[in-house]
């Protein structure tokens, strides 16, 4: 071990936070510096563990003479500081690149545009079911770099956003998954899509034939960046549309996955999980758990009795014969498209909030057949009468959860189902999408 060696973490999040731990177990002197202000509860880790930090600044006397720098994905690269750190030689690299280095876990690592925390979770939970001594990293959980310092796990599921993909430079994913890509961040990528993609594809960087890759072959972002690129990796395409010979299909509404490993049928509305969306996360984690060798019984179970992910597609109680959906994590026009392929009912639809450059028109055909009313919950609905007045009849404008809920009830009159799904973030009249997903559970309680 390189002792003298002297690391800077920038950023006092779960990540860094996460990586100071694990430098000071690997005895590194180590220092974290955060231009804001750092959260009580980072605050008083940081404290307990004895571990240096400032708030508020970045000393660039200190921070510019570390040998090695952690980066808290939230920090671009195009950050002053960043560059001056790179004209100096100094490496920058991730949390889970610096974890990956001190683990010997089995990594299955996750990415998409959307899908990711679903499957994450997903896998997680059949990976527990089989028995496997498994910790939950990346976007949820406890971040890796504290995980690997202070657990002995042999595997680890982990959720990788493009901003963690983009600090990696030596980690290898054992089983990368990727779910799917559609335009997301592009004001981190130079409004290149490219780039994006090139990001994504960091998942399978580093891996060999003996590693597996899992992903979307109906997707054709993915299927073309494939044939222009050579990977020596194990392939294991999934799709619903294709029959295929290895991987996941869906045939006369069964769930086919076949490998080396397995030959599983699972008619598809045994999946806990409903929807297009869903059935494609459950073929990703139902491959991965086959080449990790579980038993197909536990898989099937697994698909079948996982209980979801909060404010994604989450069914809330029937009042007076009205199903509530909380789908409040759909925050693009994307996961808003299979939100509402998903339903099978009249909806009320309430979107808005703040727009990331929606194109309403890609979700036209889908309105127009499921859609009975659309209540407005945003602060600037313009783009939403733009796309649909005129196109559906009763579009009503709100401006808080009680108001959006109340009258989505009163127009889903006994039969429709309200969904809250909407394609846009929260932040004009919340605090996070999670605020927003408990504010409509809050409110439909009080119904
Ligand atoms: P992420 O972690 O990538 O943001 P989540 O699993 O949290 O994804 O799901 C976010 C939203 O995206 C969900 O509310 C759902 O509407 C939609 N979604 C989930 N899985 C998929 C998928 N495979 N493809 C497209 N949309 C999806």
């Amino acid at each position: 071990m390189d002792s003298q060696k002297n690391i800077v973490v920038l950023g006092a999040g779960e990540s860094g936070v996460g990586a100071a731990i694990l430098a000071q177990s690997k005895g590194f002197p180590v220092f974290v510096s955060d231009k804001g202000q750092i959260t009580s509860n980072y605050c008083k880790i940081l404290k307990e563990y004895n571990i240096p930090f400032e708030e508020g600044k970045h000393s660039e006397e200190l921070i510019l003479n570390a040998s090695e720098v952690i980066k808290s994905p939230g920090i671009p690269d195009t950050a002053p500081l960043i560059k001056k750190l790179n004209d100096l030689n100094i490496p920058v690299i991730s949390e889970i690149e610096f974890a990956g280095r001190y683990s010997n876990a089995k990594m299955i690592c996750i990415t998409g545009s959307n899908g990711k925390t679903t499957t994450t979770l997903l896998l997680y939970h059949m990976l527990k079911k089989a028995g496997i001594h498994v910790g939950l990293a990346g976007n949820v959980g406890h971040s890796l770099a504290r995980q690997v310092a202070e657990n002995d796990f042999s595997h680890f599921v982990v959720e990788l956003s493009s901003f963690q993909l983009d600090g990696m430079k030596q980690f290898k994913a054992d089983i990368a998954i990727l779910m799917n890509i559609t335009p997301d961040h592009l004001d981190r990528y130079d409004y290149k899509m490219k780039n994006y993609i090139d990001s994504k594809f960091r998942i399978i960087q580093n891996q060999t034939e003996n590693d597996a890759f899992i992903f979307c072959q109906d997707d054709e972002i993915i299927t073309k960046e494939l044939e222009q690129i050579s990977v020596q990796v194990q392939k294991h395409p999934f799709s619903i549309y294709e029959c295929l010979p290895k991987g996941a299909s869906l045939k006369n509404d069964e769930l086919i996955i076949k490998n080396e490993n397995i030959n599983l049928n699972m008619k598809q509305n045994e999946l806990s999980l409903k929807g297009k969306h869903n059935t494609y996360n459950s073929m990703a984690a139902g491959i991965a758990g086959s080449i990790l060798g579980i038993r197909n019984e536990v898989i099937r179970e697994s698909l079948s009795d996982f209980k979801g992910v909060e404010h994604r597609l989450e069914k809330l109680s029937n009042v007076n014969g009205v199903d509530f959906i909380n789908d409040s994590k759909a925050t693009n026009i994307n996961s808003t498209w299979y939100a509402l392929e998903s339903m099978d009912d009249e909806t009320v639809w309430i979107v808005g909030g703040v727009d990331k450059g929606n194109d309403y028109n890609e979700l036209m055909d889908l309105v127009k057949e499921k859609v009975k009313a659309i209540v407005c919950l945003g602060i600037d609905n313009s783009k939403i009468h733009q796309a649909f007045d005129g196109v559906i009849e009763t579009i009503v404008d709100t401006n808080s959860m009680q108001d959006a809920v109340k009258t989505a009830f009163e127009i889903a009159n006994g039969e429709a189902t309200v969904l809250l799904s909407p394609a846009c973030a929260s932040f004009d009249l919340f605090k996070s999408y999670e605020d927003r997903g408990q504010q409509f559970k809050e409110e439909v309680l009080k119904l």
